[in-house]
């Protein structure tokens, strides 16, 4: 019995060298149709959400990466090369790294201005746009804050363009797609209605963050950002500005200093133990391979927590 199944296997295995000896493409065990190389896990998510199985999604980076600091590895370089569509924050955040594996890998179809190419902070308003541009000062938000997906509003708008592309690369499965857009968006627009609900009673509330990672999110929510522990975006905190801000807590009624899992957290250790208020890490995106319904469960854990830091419990 063992010896006639070890002779199939052996069987398949030489067809299967047979045909990759004759260039004959083995269909990838997902079968997928489209290749995504997205910058950060949350748009890989939302490329899965939609995209479902016919989307072969993959992310540059992890939840506890910070990703305006990456290194542009030749292992990326290979994997932008078979993308058939770069979905990536924009507004700069990953300057540092995605021009390089665009200019060594990316094709034809996925450069800037094509189909293929998708920044989501080009379709969204963008908060915190300076009237002046100097990144002389190591400013790393020179055209604004780049972090855009804390807005749910924000990832409906991104969705329908994503589909949208989709739909334009793989036109044969323009109905299939057109399905999983649709039933994302009505599932997304009753959770913001839940979310709308339970933030409205958040409304006000004054925070301090460490980087302004979460300005989206705030301003949806209708938070109070008072003060960052950066000296300006990308500049970490300095002895005379938290000294500063230890003036400033101190006449407000803070309720949270509020980080992400990547930054550092010396400077939040320092000012929760000079003022008792408490530091609370928000996960700020989704794990790397997350599957349909992380988004969602993002929204849930991040509410929860300033809902928890909102009422001291
Ligand atoms: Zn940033």
């Amino acid at each position: 019995m063992v010896r006639i199944r070890s002779r199939s296997i052996m069987k398949r295995a030489s067809i299967i060298l047979l045909l990759l000896a004759w260039g004959v493409a083995l269909p990838s065990p997902a079968s997928a149709d489209l290749n995504v190389f997205a910058c950060e896990p949350e748009w890989a998510t939302l490329a899965r959400e939609v995209g479902g199985e016919k989307v072969n999604a993959y992310s540059a980076t992890h939840a506890q990466q910070d990703p305006h600091h990456i290194r542009a590895k030749p292992s990326l370089i290979a994997r932008i090369r078979r993308a058939d569509l770069v979905f990536c924050s924009g507004a700069d955040l990953e300057v540092g790294w995605l021009p390089l594996l665009m200019q060594r890998g990316a094709r034809a179809g996925v450069q800037p201005g094509t189909t293929g190419y998708i920044m989501a902070a080009e379709h969204v308003p963008v908060l915190e746009k300076p009237t002046v541009i100097d990144r002389s000062l190591g400013d790393i938000h020179p055209g604004g804050n780049p972090h855009v997906h804390l807005n749910p509003e924000n990832i409906m708008i991104i969705a329908s363009v994503l589909g949208k592309r989709m739909i334009a690369i793989d036109p044969e499965n323009a109905a299939y797609y057109r399905k999983r857009l649709a039933a994302f968006n009505a599932s997304w627009r009753r959770a913001i209605e839940d979310w709308d609900n339970r933030v409205t009673k958040l409304a006000g509330m004054p925070v301090i963050v460490h980087h302004k990672s979460f300005s989206y999110l705030f301003d949806w929510m209708g938070l109070n950002q008072i003060a960052t522990l950066e000296v300006k975006p990308g500049i970490p905190p300095t002895a005379s500005h938290l000294n500063g801000l230890l003036r400033k807590v101190r006449s407000s009624n803070v309720r949270a200093i509020v980080r992400a899992p990547y930054d550092p957290s010396d400077g939040s250790n320092w000012l929760s133990s000079k003022t008792g208020i408490r530091q609370i890490e928000l996960p700020y995106t989704v794990k790397r391979n997350a599957g349909p319904g992380a988004l969602f469960n993002l929204f849930e854990r991040t509410i929860e927590l300033l809902e928890g830091a909102n009422a001291g419990s």
